[in-house]
């Protein structure tokens, strides 16, 4: 949340208070199929920041009146698991959750193709095992690895990237500090390969000028990311040249 006032330093020197220049990203580490029983799966790393995704379906939707006669559904759910801050989390559901579950499904709706099954249902289930800011970008973009993994018709990967503002200085990627006492914070989600947004969420305040120059900031790292997202991809399809010979 922006806008909290701290006598923490955000910003010493130029650097963050990991040590960051404020257009670098943290270490990003992804790795696909992480969860044997999942159609698809993976887990996101930004950071201090983790975040697995598990893919099921396209599979038959219950209870029957849930289901569309002419294209399937996707259903989304976000988590943060109780041990996943500091201070421990209350398990289960509240609005927090519940509206990061429903912004993570718009966010993706625009690239999965479900008209191929008609009465079923893909479910994305996002689990943040560790939070340190920025966690239901994290999480998509986990998602985005995992519906791809699973095989299920996409327009193309959606790759998300956080944004805002600390001590008048536009940055990306904020880590928890940056988003709980920065001035500003904003969630990007795109197709890159589309030039698409997905997801624009922004809490705080920022000038008309600040705010063009941040999403593009955001947009400059979702390239990035996506590159990384179908590297990751890429290794899981690799056919060993020998088996070809
Ligand atoms: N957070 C927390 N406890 C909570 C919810 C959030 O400590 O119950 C922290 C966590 O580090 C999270 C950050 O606050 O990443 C910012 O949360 P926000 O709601 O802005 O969403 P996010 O940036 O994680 O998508």
């Amino acid at each position: 949340m922006g806008g909290k006032k701290s006598d923490i330093e955000l910003l010493k020197g130029g650097k963050r208070t990991d040590k960051r220049k404020p257009e670098d990203l943290r270490e990003i580490k992804m790795e696909a199929n992480v969860v044997p029983n999942a159609d698809g799966s993976a887990r996101v790393q930004f950071g201090n920041t983790i975040a697995l995704a598990a893919v099921y379906g396209p599979r038959a939707l219950f209870p029957r009146f849930m289901q569309e006669a002419d294209t399937g559904i996707l259903r989304t759910r976000y988590n943060m698991a109780p041990f996943s801050v500091v201070d421990r989390k209350a398990p289960g559901t509240d609005r927090r959750s519940t509206e990061i579950s429903k912004v993570t499904r718009l966010a993706l709706s625009p690239s999965v193709l479900l008209d191929d099954f008609p009465k079923a249902t893909v479910d994305v289930y996002m689990e943040v095992i560790q939070a340190d800011g920025s966690t239901r970008v994290t999480a998509l973009n986990a998602a985005s690895i995992a519906l791809a993994s699973a095989g299920i018709p996409m327009r193309g990967l959606v790759a998300a990237c956080s944004c805002g503002k600390i001590e008048d200085t536009l940055i990306v990627d904020l880590n928890g500090l940056e988003d709980n006492f920065g001035n500003a914070d904003m969630a990007v989600a795109m197709l890159p390969d589309k030039d698409e947004i997905s997801l624009l969420q922004m809490d705080g305040l920022l000038t008309k000028e600040e705010f063009f120059k941040l999403l593009n900031m955001a947009k400059e790292k979702c390239l990035q990311i996506v590159e990384q997202q179908k590297s990751v991809l890429k290794k899981l399809y690799k056919v060993d040249k020998e088996m070809t010979e």
